[in-house]
């Protein structure tokens, strides 16, 4: 099968045949029908996560499980499914608390490798998934069966994007109506922190991005207001609109100190900044220890927007099929596999929401 392989950080991956091992214990094969491509991949490929090489990246997919391996019951061949990086074991502290998506189980897929170059080297599954390819195999946690009529390029989105962008309004957060909300960066996980402060019921919602265009989309999305925080303070402009208290839950959804400073600052006395984008590693912000207390301002984090799988899937499935969720203009461009370097290139000038591998 042919794959988009990252042999050194920053160069162009390329696209080779490669060889993949049947699914194990616990284990589908799946042959993918779309591949998103989000930040979190451009990151991994550029180094800027640290990690080891060779690695297929590529996490926000959807496909139909080609096999299974043993001691399978979540899935069967010839089912449309998402596949996301989230996995879990069912059995651990986190998993029997309701928290699979911070699932510390181990698997083999964390030590064994399933996918060889044609020189025999093993090939690392970037992000818990290697979707850059035709086909993956992931644990069966990690996929979740959608209706036959849902078409896969969106259900794709499904998989990393939408669940954490609206997953850390309704999940994380746990917005109620009414209540004020501002989004940091309004790119693919952003625009779906606007959708879901729009089924929230939340009020103002306030869009701050860099790009005229993202702020048009956000205004698309459902956000009452925007911020140009190239043209302005987006602090200062945030407070002017909210009467200078500030909102109740502001959302970063680009991994930047200046950002998540912003955030905090944006937030009301016992407001609450959800930090949702990941940053480089080691990155650090200095907080105000005095102004956490006198205001009773929390900063809490938000990883893949406390998602369940299995239970957001299907609910956001049904959203979309009923038009209560975009996701159709969420997709920029569609490219094949072989073109995959020019849809990363587009996605790096922030002109694009998503851009979307179709095999
Ligand atoms: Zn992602
Ligand atoms: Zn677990």
């Amino acid at each position: 099968m042919k794959a988009a392989v990252c042999y050194a950080f920053g160069e162009p991956l390329l696209v080779e045949e490669v060889t993949i091992d049947p699914p194990q214990a616990g284990e589908v094969k799946i042959r993918l029908a779309a591949t998103a491509i989000c930040h979190s991949d451009v990151h991994l490929i550029r180094g800027e996560w640290g990690g080891k090489l060779p690695v297929v990246a590529g996490h926000e997919a959807a496909g139909v499980v080609e096999a299974v391996g043993e001691h399978v019951t979540l899935a069967k061949p010839g089912d449309p499914v998402v596949v996301s990086l989230l996995r879990s074991c069912g059995r651990c502290f986190y998993c029997t608390t309701g928290l699979p998506h911070m699932c510390d189980g181990a698997f083999a897929l964390e030590t064994e490798r399933r996918l060889h170059n044609g020189r025999g080297e093993a090939l690392l599954q970037g992000i818990s998934t290697a979707a850059f390819a035709e086909y993956t195999v992931v644990d069966q946690s990690q996929v979740v069966p959608v209706p036959a009529d849902m078409p896969l390029d969106r259900a794709a989105l499904l998989a990393c994007g939408v669940i954490t962008g609206l997953g850390a309004v309704v999940n994380t957060a746990r917005v109620r109506p009414g209540q004020s909300v501002a989004v940091i960066g309004t790119g693919g996980v952003g625009l779906n922190a606007i959708q879901g402060a729009v089924l929230a019921g939340a009020h103002p919602i306030v869009a701050v991005d860099r790009l005229a265009t993202k702020l048009t989309a956000a205004q698309l999305f459902g956000a009452t207001h925007t911020i140009n925080a190239a043209d302005q303070d987006p602090v200062a402009a945030l407070k002017e609109l909210t009467g200078g208290q500030g909102v109740d839950y502001a959302f970063v959804t680009v991994g930047n100190p200046t950002a998540v400073a912003q955030g905090i600052d944006m937030i009301r006395p016992t407001g609450t900044a959800v930090i949702v984008g990941l940053p480089h590693k080691g990155t650090t912000v200095a907080l105000s220890v005095g102004d956490l207390v006198l205001n009773e301002r929390k900063v809490i984090g938000c990883l893949m927007g406390s998602t369940r799988l299995r239970v957001d899937v299907p609910q956001l499935v049904a959203l979309y099929q009923h038009g209560r969720l975009k996701l159709d203009e969420l997709i920029t461009n569609r490219y094949p596999l072989e073109r995959i370097n020019e849809a990363i290139a587009a996605m790096e000038t922030g002109e694009a929401l998503r851009n979307v591998i179709i095999f």
